[in-house]
C-alpha cells in the first residue's frame, strides 16, 4: 500500500523573514519538502496521543521516529463540575519535558483552544525550534507569547494549504478543510513507515462561508498513494447523517434580525469565526451598529480581519457606552458567554449583574451555539433569566441558529472511503465515540483487527507492515488554577468537594503548663450553626469538651508529640461527629504549645 519514492534530497530552503516587531519573528515559509519521506521497511514510527482520546479537549500528539518528536497540536481542556475552583485543564507533559532535546518542532492543526492552548505552558518548560500554523493560529499564538514573553523560545511559521514542509526526518502537507474556525487544516504525515492521514477538526461544508473549500482532491490522491493509518475527528459520531453548511444558518439569523423590534443580544463562541462574519454581514444588510464584550471575541475579530477572514468597515463597530446613545433598533450586542459561564457578560446581563446594559422586554437574544455537555444547567439558568425579563429568547438545537463544526456519521463515512487507511485510529472523542466510530472504520472496510482504541499516553508503534500497541508514557491531567500551573492536586480537589459537600469544622487550642486551657476555640463552617440551637444539641460544647478531655488524658499518660496528639485528637472527634451529626467534615486542628 505504501508507495512513497525513494528520494531524500529535494528539499529546497526557502526563508523569507519578516520583523514584525523587534520581538518577534514570523517567518512565513520553511524548510520546503517535495513530501518524499523514504520508506524504511522495519522502521518504527511512534504514534502517542498525550490528550484528546476519552474526552473532547486539550488535543496533543506525538509523532516519533529515528529519535525525533515532533508535536501535533498542544491543547487545554476546560474543567468538568467535578474540578471545583479549577480554570483550566492541560495535558500532563512529563514525556515532552523528559525527552526535550529530540523536540524538533510543532504543527498546529487550526487555532482552536482546545488545540493551540496549552502552547504557553509547554513553552514555559522547553523549546520549541519551529512552529507550523495556519496564519490564523499563528496570528493568535503571536499574541499569547508576547503576552507571556515567550517569543525567543520558538520561530513561528505561517503554512499554507497544499504546502509540504520538513521537520527533522518527517514532512508534513497541510490540506485545507472545513470546520467551525477559518483557516483549518488536516495533515498528510510523511513518516518512514508511510503516510498518515490527521484529519484534524472537520465537516465537509461544500458551500463554506470563506470560499475556501474541503481540498478534497489532496486527500483523495494521498488515499490513491497509499495511506497508512487514519486519525479522525469523532465528535459527533452519535449523530446520523451530515452536518448542515455554515451558510445555513444565515437565513434563521436574518429573520430573527429583521423581526427584532428592539436591541438584539447575541452570543456565540469567541472562535466562532464564520459566525461572526456571517452576524457582522448582516448587521451591515440591516443597518445596526455592533459593540462586541469579550476580550477573546475582540482579538479575534481584529486578527481575523488583518488576515481577511472577515470584512466590514471601520465605522460598523461601536464602543459598548455608545449603545444608548442610538435608538434600540440600531443596535446588535455581540457577546461571549454562550456557555452560561457564570463571569460572563450574557450571564450577567441575565441576573442584572451588568454595569451598562439592563435587559428589556423588547430585546430579543439569540443564543447561536450549543452548550458544551456539562454546560446545560447553566445554560437553562441563563435563558430562564432572560426569558423572566420578557425578552425574546432564541436558542436550541432546532432553533435553526446554530451548526456544529465536526462531521457527522456520513461525512466520517466519505473520509475513510476516500483515503482508504490500513489502519484507523478514532480520535477526539469520550470512550463510546471511539468505539462506534472503530465501528464506522469497520464499515467501511478496515479490518476490524487494523482499529485502534486508544487512551491518552498510549504507545501506537507502527512499521510499513504493521502496528500494535506497546507501551505507555506518562499521561495525565495538570489543573491550572488562576495563573499557576500544577498547583492543585487531586488531594485539593478531594478537598473542596468535602468542603462543598460536608463543611468544615476548625479547633485551635493551647497547651500551657502541661495542660490543655479549658476554652478551645471552635469554628464550624456549613456543619452546625454558631449558635446552639436544639437541632444541634450542645454539638460545638461537646467538641470542646472532647478535645480537653483528649488532650490532657494523653499529657497524662506522658504523650509530649503534638502531632501524635493532634492525630489522637482527629480520631476523638470524627467519633463525636458521627455519632452526634452523621457527617465527615474537613478537620482542622490547631494545637500551640506555650512555655
Ligand atoms: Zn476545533
Amino acid at each position: 500500500m505504501t508507495t512513497n519514492k525513494t528520494n531524500g534530497n529535494t528539499e529546497k530552503k526557502v526563508r523569507k523573514i519578516i520583523r514584525r516587531d523587534d520581538k518577534t519573528v514570523v517567518v512565513t515559509s520553511g524548510e520546503e519538502s517535495n513530501g518524499h519521506v523514504t520508506i524504511m521497511p522495519g522502521e518504527k514510527v511512534k504514534v502517542i496521543p498525550l490528550g484528546g482520546m476519552c474526552e473532547i479537549g486539550k488535543n496533543t500528539w506525538i509523532i516519533e521516529s529515528q529519535n525525533e518528536m515532533v508535536i501535533i497540536d498542544g491543547g487545554l481542556a476546560f474543567p468538568s463540575d467535578g474540578m471545583p475552583g479549577v480554570e483550566i485543564v492541560l495535558p500532563d507533559i512529563s514525556y515532552l519535558v523528559q525527552n526535550r532535546n529530540k523536540i524538533k518542532g510543532l504543527v498546529i492543526t487550526h487555532g482552536h483552544e482546545d488545540h493551540i492552548g496549552g502552547i504557553v505552558p509547554m513553552l514555559k518548560q522547553f523549546d520549541i525550534p519551529i512552529i507550523y500554523g495556519p496564519s490564523l493560529a499563528i496570528g493568535l499564538l503571536e499574541e499569547k507569547l508576547k503576552e507571556a514573553q515567550l517569543t525567543d523560545k520558538t520561530t513561528l511559521i505561517k503554512g499554507r494549504p497544499r504546502q509540504t514542509f520538513k521537520i527533522g526526518s518527517l514532512a508534513f502537507t497541510y490540506v485545507r478543510n472545513t470546520h467551525s474556525i477559518a483557516d483549518s487544516f488536516s495533515l498528510i504525515i510523511h513518516t518512514p513507515a508511510g503516510k498518515i492521514v490527521h484529519s484534524g477538526d472537520f465537516k465537509f461544508d461544500f458551500t463554506p462561508v470563506d470560499g475556501e473549500f474541503f481540498d478534497v482532491y489532496t486527500l483523495a490522491k494521498a488515499g490513491e498513494d497509499g495511506v497508512i493509518m487514519l486519525i479522525s475527528d469523532s465528535t459527533n459520531v452519535e449523530r446520523e447523517g451530515y452536518t448542515p453548511s455554515e451558510r445555513s444558518v444565515y437565513k434563521r439569523l436574518e429573520e430573527e434580525f429583521h423581526n427584532a423590534p428592539g436591541r438584539i443580544v447575541i452570543t456565540t463562541f469567541a472562535s466562532q469565526v464564520h459566525r461572526i462574519r456571517q452576524i457582522l454581514d448582516i448587521c451591515q444588510k440591516v443597518e445596526r451598529k455592533v459593540a462586541i464584550i469579550g476580550r477573546s471575541m475582540l482579538t479575534l475579530a481584529t486578527i481575523s480581519r488583518e488576515l481577511g477572514h472577515m470584512k466590514f468597515p471601520d465605522g460598523l463597530l461601536i464602543n459598548l457606552d455608545d449603545v444608548n446613545k442610538l435608538p434600540d433598533e440600531k443596535i446588535v450586542i455581540l457577546t461571549t458567554g454562550s456557555q452560561g459561564e457564570p463571569l460572563s457578560a450574557l450571564t450577567r446581563m441575565a441576573f442584572d449583574e451588568h454595569r451598562q446594559i439592563s435587559i428589556q422586554p423588547k430585546d430579543t437574544i439569540i443564543i447561536s451555539a450549543t452548550p458544551i455537555p456539562g454546560n446545560e444547567r447553566a445554560v437553562s439558568n441563563v435563558v430562564n433569566a432572560l426569558s423572566a425579563k420578557g425578552a425574546h429568547v432564541v436558542y436550541g438545537r432546532d432553533a435553526g441558529v446554530h451548526v456544529s463544526g465536526h462531521a457527522c456519521k456520513e461525512e466520517q463515512r466519505m473520509l475513510l472511503n476516500i483515503v482508504k487507511p490500513k489502519y484507523f485510529l478514532p480520535a477526539h472523542g469520550e470512550y463510546r465515540m471511539l468505539v462506534l466510530h472503530g465501528k464506522i472504520g469497520v464499515e467501511c472496510g478496515v479490518d476490524p483487527n487494523n482499529v485502534f482504541l486508544m487512551e491518552n499516553g498510549d504507545v501506537l508503534e507502527l512499521t510499513n507492515e504493521s502496528a500494535k500497541l506497546n507501551g505507555q508514557v506518562p499521561a495525565g491531567i495538570i489543573m491550572v488554577d488562576s495563573t499557576r500551573i500544577g498547583d492543585i492536586d487531586e488531594q485539593i480537589i478531594e478537598q473542596r468537594h468535602k468542603l462543598a459537600s460536608e463543611g468544615l469544622l476548625s479547633i485551635m487550642t493551647t497547651i500551657q503548663n502541661g495542660e490543655a486551657l479549658p476554652e478551645p476555640t471552635v469554628e464550624a463552617k456549613g456543619l452546625v450553626l454558631a449558635q446552639e440551637d436544639t437541632t444541634h444539641g450542645q454539638f460545638l460544647t461537646d467538641a470542646k469538651k472532647t478535645v480537653m478531655n483528649t488532650i490532657n488524658e494523653n499529657l497524662k499518660k506522658n504523650i509530649k508529640d503534638i502531632e501524635q496528639i493532634k492525630e489522637k485528637v482527629k480520631a476523638e472527634l470524627t467519633k463525636l461527629i458521627h455519632k452526634e451529626l452523621k457527617r465527615e467534615p474537613l478537620l482542622q486542628i490547631v494545637i500551640l504549645e506555650s512555655k
